[in-house]
């Protein structure tokens, strides 16, 4: 395993699109865990491949009930509203309130290539969500009413950090 750089805005890779993963073999395997060790170490709690400058349609969440991986993720259902405060790998001193839908289902393979649908609501869902924004070039702040989007201190963003590698929660980065 091997933690990978993450890019931070305004590098031009966060705005572009990514790629459907053809096959999943045994780079995006490895992509996958590094991935995984990135986001754990950051802390945060979800990563998109275009983070770590690859344009492809991958994500880990793990909002501390394990990690999981979703290739070619696509949003098949959606209902509901729900605002969290997000924060993001790539903007690290910022955060602000945005609106998602509560509650998802999403298809996608898994680490394997095995297809699965996947329901999930509440942090789960707003995670999978910013993650798969990603993938298309959006950031949170581009969702964000830009009177709301608030810059930490360097003091808040160490409590936030140090508070996330103890316990994942809506506090932490993806
Ligand atoms: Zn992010």
């Amino acid at each position: 395993m091997s933690t990978l750089e993450i890019i931070k805005y305004p590098n031009p890779l966060l705005k572009k699109k990514s790629k459907a993963v053809k096959r999943v073999d045994d780079r995006t395997k490895k992509l996958i865990t590094d991935m995984t060790e990135t986001m754990h170490e950051a802390p945060g709690v979800g990563l998109a491949a275009p983070q770590v400058g690859e344009l492809l349609r991958i994500i880990v969440v793990d909002i501390g009930e394990g990690p999981l991986a979703i290739v070619n993720p696509k949003l098949k259902k959606r209902s509901g509203e729900q605002i969290f405060v997000e924060g993001c790998l790539s903007l690290p001193n910022l955060e602000a309130p945005v609106k998602r839908a509560s509650k998802i289902l999403v298809s996608g393979m898994d680490r394997n290539g095995k297809a699965f649908l996947l329901e999930a609501e509440a942090l789960l869902a707003t995670v999978i969500q910013h993650e798969m924004d990603h993938l298309d070039g959006k950031l949170f702040i581009d969702r964000a009413d830009p009177g709301q989007i608030k810059h930490l201190s360097r003091e808040e963003t160490s409590k936030r950090d140090s508070t996330c590698s103890l316990e994942k929660s809506e506090e932490c980065m993806m």
